[in-house]
């Protein structure tokens, strides 16, 4: 589906640090350990492409990924992270927001929500900075298997209240199983025919 090597090209932590803005791009945000890098994983199809992001060091790097000859997969540092020091989540979320707000190249910005959660504070905050941003976004619900189909049906009903407060945002959602690769074919097939 992506021609062309899947592999991983640089870690960023600034904007200067970007590649060429020469490749449609999409990339996914996330609160940490919401499945960011299982979901990244079972994409791609390569089992340790995306490194779990829970390592504090780690946290402040955009992580680029060549999907093909024609795209990036850029890897946003997971948010929320409860231990980390104010200094170094100030500085992410002003590179975070540097990124969504400045990169012509970025297609959609794939917001992951844990099922099981549904949209938390730390979520809205994202949304709101999208709103702002002119990349369109949309959410994938990760760990679908992890719920009862009750949990699912009222964590999807409270995600599209959420959004329903977010006009920029995609009015489908993707619901995903890294697990058991529910709705991968389906984000694969988005990715594939973005223009
Ligand atoms: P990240 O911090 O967002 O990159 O999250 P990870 O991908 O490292 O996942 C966090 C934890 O959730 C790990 O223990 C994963 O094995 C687990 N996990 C991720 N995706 C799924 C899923 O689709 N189903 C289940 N059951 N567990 C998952």
């Amino acid at each position: 589906l992506f021609a062309g090597p899947i592999e991983f090209v640089k870690g960023v932590v600034s904007m200067s640090g970007l590649p060429p803005a020469d490749r449609l791009e999409v990339c996914f945000a996330g609160r940490s350990n919401v499945g960011k890098s299982s979901l990244i994983n079972a994409l791609t199809g390569r089992k340790n492409l995306a490194r779990a992001s829970n390592t504090p060091g780690r946290t402040q790097e955009i992580n680029y990924f060549a999907l093909g000859e024609s795209r990036h997969l850029v890897d946003l540092p997971g948010y929320g992270y409860a231990e980390a020091p104010v200094a170094i989540v100030a500085k992410w979320q002003a590179l975070l927001k540097q990124f969504l707000q400045g990169r012509a190249t970025l297609r959609r910005a794939f917001v992951l929500i844990d099922t099981r959660h549904g949209v938390k504070a730390v979520d809205e905050e994202i949304l709101t900075l999208l709103d702002k941003s002119a990349v369109t976004f949309q959410v994938v619900m990760t760990k679908a298997d992890k719920v009862n189909r009750e949990t699912r049906e009222a964590n999807i009903a409270q995600v599209m209240g959420a959004l329903a407060r977010h006009p920029a945002a995609y009015p489908e959602i993707i619901v995903t199983s890294s697990e058991k690769g529910e709705g991968i074919e389906t984000l694969r097939a988005i990715i594939a025919t973005l223009e």
